[in-house]
């Protein structure tokens, strides 16, 4: 069966050695067995060099180095295993990343800077389509789909954000807390973090803005895409409301927390990358955002 994507996504392409914020970098990558297993028996010379970046305890992974690099990242910003060996050598989590996946549908975490930017600069309406994947599993339509499709209408349409927020979360049953800046700020620093960078910039969290119509059109494209990545996880109403809620939630941060900075196009690159990173890739604190 083939699968589907959003239109932004469909011609990503990784940014490999131009990449600034390398997803190589700044955390421990676990090796699936199948892998591990083919990575310990590898003949050629390059095996031995393989073995020795892996540790089995307590799972296997790749050993970061001093500087939290993956050991087969090059000073070009290139992986030397993809190099040595070739691409259908990587591991399941390396051939996946930065990608999602939803039941017959794929997307680009926003913690890749090349996903975000193209989130960023997406102008037109965004759109479900054909990603060009081949998979082997059948796929029904799932609980939500029309409810989801009202939401990405209502969010390719020119209305201003916040009645389009309001509009999905009706559709949801959802409702928004109140913003308070100084209880979200510490509800944030409470949160595991992976990088300090994202301390300085939750210091500057404002209460949200008005915004101008560009930011209007890149923060529906946000809210656009945390919604097709979580609402296909609703198994019932309940999990609906959370997870629409917690989509708007989420836009709302990363715009309160962009409005603290200086707002130029890089500042919001790096608050998108930095969200995604810090929240959607810890377990612990996505669970704890969805249900704040
Ligand atoms: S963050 Fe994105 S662009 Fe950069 S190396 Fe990873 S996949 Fe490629």
């Amino acid at each position: 069966m083939r699968i589907t994507t959003l239109s932004t996504f469909r011609d990503f392409k990784c940014k490999a050695g131009d990449c600034r914020h390398s997803c190589c970098i700044g955390w421990e990558i676990d090796i699936d067995e199948e892998t591990y297993k083919s990575y310990m028996a590898e003949p050629s010379e390059f095996g031995d060099r393989l073995r020795s970046s892996i540790s089995a305890d307590p799972c296997p992974h790749f050993v970061i180095d001093e500087n939290d690099r993956c050991p087969f990242l090059n000073s070009s910003g290139l992986c030397d295993l993809i190099l040595n060996l070739g691409e259908d050598r990587l591991c399941d989590i390396c051939t996946d990343h930065p990608r999602y996946r939803n039941p017959g549908e794929i997307g680009m975490g926003l913690c890749c800077e090349e996903a975000a930017r193209l989130i960023m600069e997406e102008k037109g309406p965004i759109s479900i389509v054909d990603s060009g994947i081949e998979d082997d599993g059948e796929y029904e339509e799932f609980f939500f789909e029309k409810e989801r499709k009202k939401m990405f209408d209502i969010l390719n349409s020119a209305e201003p954000l916040e009645k389009k927020a309001q509009k999905c979360l009706d559709i949801a049953g959802a409702k928004l807390e109140e913003f308070k800046r100084d209880e979200l700020y510490g509800f944030l620093m409470g949160l595991e973090r992976l990088d300090p960078a994202w301390e300085s910039y939750l210091a500057g969290m404002t209460e949200p803005q008005k915004l101008t119509p560009s930011e209007e059109k890149i923060f529906s494209n946000v809210a656009f895409y945390f919604l097709h990545r979580y609402l296909t996880q609703s198994v019932d109403e309940e999990d609906l409301s959370l997870f629409t809620a917690f989509a708007f939630r989420a836009v709302r941060i990363i715009i309160s927390v962009f409005q603290g900075t200086k707002k130029r196009s890089e500042d919001l690159l790096d608050v998108l990358r930095m969200f995604s990173s810090e929240i959607e890739y810890s377990d612990e604190n996505i669970d704890k955002m969805i249900i704040y």
